[in-house]
């Protein structure tokens, strides 16, 4: 088979895997001069789903045979798919000659589980060894690690990738066991672990070699079984606090050519997947717990963003006034972000706050105005029943083109 129909295959079948942005990772400086490209933490390319969404950065299998049976995939052992595998040396081959012709800035590189864990592991190690050490490669690296590989390979791969990522694939062990019965949830997290210790082993030392400096992630699929997403939001609230991980990923459910009965035929509406990323935000940067924002079982509101439904949820805290809150509480207001709750911070410093400045600080005002309180604004609004407001305040959002915020 030709190196272009390979990558064809490949390229292809590399495309449902959404845990590869490359945001973030730090220029690999210390390494001197003089190498290929340098780690700039932009994106790398774009890839689509079958769905037209842009799901993930640079991407390619090493190989889509696959011992596994997972449900969801493509690429599983039951998959009547056109199959390819690379030797390393080609994806090496492959990565410098696109880099140097400036389409790609580095390499996501995954692969099906061949022969073994631990020798799929090796293979994926041996291309970024060899993209480092042989042809001083500087560029993007973020590898898929085999959570049942050895620990020490693990290890290896962190000393040659910007990123490593395990994909969890489903929220629970429940669901592992019924849609991926050869996966299980221990090994991933153990996985998981072993990354972060070797972060932790290199954090502040300042001659310590690279481990992952961009971090680790991983990937949920959303909607392939019936979790909920008061669930999702915990599992992933426990990914970060146990394992630190950079980001977690969440990828609605795209139904497979030839899909078996155990998964859905239709995906979930793309609206929960973006409502998710709403809310794992809101978990890494605005210190909301899972259970604020789901207080029980049960899905997050498609019609509105988790932000704007917590604070109607809880209108004892509003209107607040923006000239005495504390900063955590003003950043927790609907369409005021953390950088506009800084710049209000700085402004009461020197007088006070009034409605014209948060037009002119870019709040939302549509969605601010019923919560807020500033020296010559009292919102009317307040005494409107929270079913109201959100009536008035509901999103008709254009599918194709989903802002964060909506
Ligand atoms: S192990 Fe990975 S490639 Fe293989 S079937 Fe499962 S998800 Fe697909």
């Amino acid at each position: 088979m030709q190196l272009i129909d390979k990558l064809s295959i490949l390229a292809d079948a590399a495309k449902y895997d959404a845990s590869c942005a490359s945001s973030g990772a730090p220029k690999r400086s210390s390494e001197g001069k003089g190498g290929l490209g340098s780690t700039n933490g932009m994106g790398i390319c774009h890839s689509y789903t079958p769905d037209g969404r842009c799901v993930s950065l640079l991407k390619v299998l090493l190989t889509n045979f696959c011992l596994y049976d997972c449900q969801y995939c493509v690429n599983r052992r039951s998959s009547n798919v056109p199959r390819a595998r690379f030797a390393p040396e080609e994806v090496v081959k492959l990565t410098l000659d696109f880099y140097r012709r400036n389409y790609i800035s580095g390499l996501f590189l995954s692969s099906g589980i061949i022969r073994s864990a631990d020798y799929t592991m090796e293979q994926l190690v041996q291309v970024a060894r060899s993209l480092r050490e042989e042809h001083e490669f500087r560029g993007y690296i973020h590898l898929k690690t085999i959570p049942d590989a050895d620990p020490a390979l693990i290890e290896q791969a962190g000393r040659y990738a910007d990123r490593l990522s395990v994909n969890v694939e489903l929220p629970t062990g429940e669901s592992l066991r019924t849609l991926a019965p050869e996966k299980q949830l221990k090994t991933i997290h153990q996985a998981m672990g072993t990354i972060h210790q070797g972060q932790q082993a290199v954090a502040g030392e300042v001659r310590a070699p690279a481990f992952t400096p961009a971090g680790q992630s991983t990937q949920m699929i959303i909607g392939a079984d019936a979790t909920d997403d008061s669930t999702i939001l915990r599992s992933a609230e426990a990914l970060y606090g146990n394992f630190g991980l950079r980001r977690v990923y969440y990828s609605a459910f795209s139904p497979i050519p030839d899909s078996p009965n155990s998964v859905p035929l239709a995906p979930p509406p793309l609206m929960r997947e973006h409502r998710l990323y709403q809310a794992d935000f809101l978990l890494r940067g605005y210190g909301y717990r899972a259970n604020e924002l789901l207080g029980g079982a049960g899905n997050l509101a498609l019609d509105i963003d988790p932000k704007l439904a917590w604070a109607l949820e809880h209108r004892e805290h509003f209107p607040l006034d923006l000239n005495r809150a504390e900063p955590a509480m003003i950043a927790r207001v609907p369409g005021i972000g953390i950088r506009t709750t800084k710049r209000l911070v700085e402004l009461r410093r020197q007088r006070r706050i009034r409605y014209a400045d948060l037009a002119r600080l870019r709040c939302v005002l549509s969605k601010a105005k019923p919560f807020v309180v500033t020296a010559d604004y009292h919102p009317p609004q307040a005494e409107r029943s929270s079913q109201a407001l959100r009536q008035a305040m509901v999103e008709r959002p254009q599918p194709q083109q989903l802002g964060l915020w909506g």
